[in-house]
């Protein structure tokens, strides 16, 4: 007899994604919601049943839903090829087994590099961040709240990003001897042609900057020109969730990848591994394609709360699952090193001007 396939949380994520396609409401919302969820439940649903534990642990499954994945489990259908729109998400369960096989891959990494605060549409204040990036023994963080142009997420003007620098010169007293330094940075929106909604002055203060697109992402046209644009805008050290893409939502945009991050390697910028679980921006297919290129990388959780920060094992396993080498990896320089290189990276530009 041949052996019955166990569904992994990933296949009874797409199950659920399916399955919401042909659903009314409100069992169509719950379905959707159920199958982004899929990516984070801490452990295999198909163990669950084998313990005889009920589904109903798991976050977004009542009983309906819960009743749906036994009957898959059980009775495994068959799963057609997965749309691009959900292609290369890491289940949690995935990022840890891939983490496990490399155990000082993960406890290497010493920073994170994109999280939000109150200042702008994050749910904790600095220093809450900075606490719980000391209880992950990190070395630094880098705040970035979004910027004034991106209204929506309560992006913040240059007056706020100088109060902000007040309050994290506080913060960092009061850390200093717990060995973290928060670093001053901004999620800065750039429009399609690659240009700041900032003043430079402003922007010139931060310890590093995190340039995001977040307008025109669902064109289907090549979006090369505005990727290195953005580059070789001075003022940016990172890209940060380069495609845009979000879960069964978004595809994001699409690039001849090769040339962008030979770019970035020209100019020893960053591209970023955006840990928030439906974002997974890049992926590892892309990922594999910026090794090819040398360019740096960026881990960064895109935290908006405390509890996020545990998003660093997609970015990490991300990384480790492509093949990046150690020293390609922004978050595992020391803070003297990822300060020099992040002025480095200034000088250069104003020595190309
Ligand atoms: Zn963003």
């Amino acid at each position: 007899m041949p052996r019955r396939k166990i569904l992994a949380n990933s296949d009874i994520a797409e199950l659920l994604a399916i399955e919401s396609e042909s659903a009314k409401m409100p069992a169509k919302k719950a379905l959707r919601s159920a199958s982004r969820r899929a990516f984070m439940w801490p452990e295999e649903a198909a163990d669950l049943l084998r313990q005889g534990r009920s589904l109903t642990e798991l976050q977004s499954v009542g009983p309906y839903i819960g009743n749906l994945i036994r009957r898959w489990l059980e009775d495994p259908p068959a799963i057609p090829p997965r749309p691009a729109i959900r292609k290369q998400f890491l289940t949690i369960t995935e990022a840890e087994a891939a983490l496990s096989r490399k155990p000082d891959w993960l406890p290497s990494v010493r920073g994170d590099l994109q999280m939000h605060t109150t200042w702008s549409d994050g749910d904790a204040s600095i220093a809450d961040m900075a606490e719980a990036a000391v209880a992950r023994r990190y070395e630094y963080i880098a705040i970035t709240d979004h910027t004034k142009g991106l209204k929506i997420a309560g992006g913040i003007n240059e007056e706020q990003l100088r109060q902000q620098a007040r309050e994290i010169d506080e913060v960092n007293d009061g850390f200093r001897h717990k060995g973290l330094t928060v670093l001053r940075s901004a999620e800065l929106n750039i429009n399609p042609s690659g240009q700041e909604d900032m003043e430079a002055d402003a922007l010139a203060e931060l310890d590093l900057v995190l340039g995001c697109f977040h307008s025109s992402l669902r064109t289907k046209e090549d979006q090369t020109p505005r990727y290195l644009a953005a580059l070789r805008n001075p003022h940016i050290h990172i890209l940060g969730h380069p495609r845009g893409r979000v879960y069964n939502y978004r595809l994001g945009l699409s690039a001849d990848w090769p040339r962008v991050f030979d770019e970035a390697a020209n100019l020893d910028k960053a591209v970023e591994i955006d840990g928030y679980p439906d974002r997974q921006d890049l992926n590892v297919d892309l990922l594999k394609i910026a090794k090819r290129s040398g360019c740096r990388i960026s881990l960064g959780t895109d935290s908006h709360g405390k509890e996020q920060l545990r998003f660093m094992e997609y970015s990490a396993a991300a990384a480790l699952i492509a093949g990046i080498p150690r020293d390609r990896i922004l978050n595992f320089l020391s803070r003297e090193e990822l300060l020099n290189w992040a002025t480095g990276v200034r000088e250069n530009k104003l020595r190309a001007a």
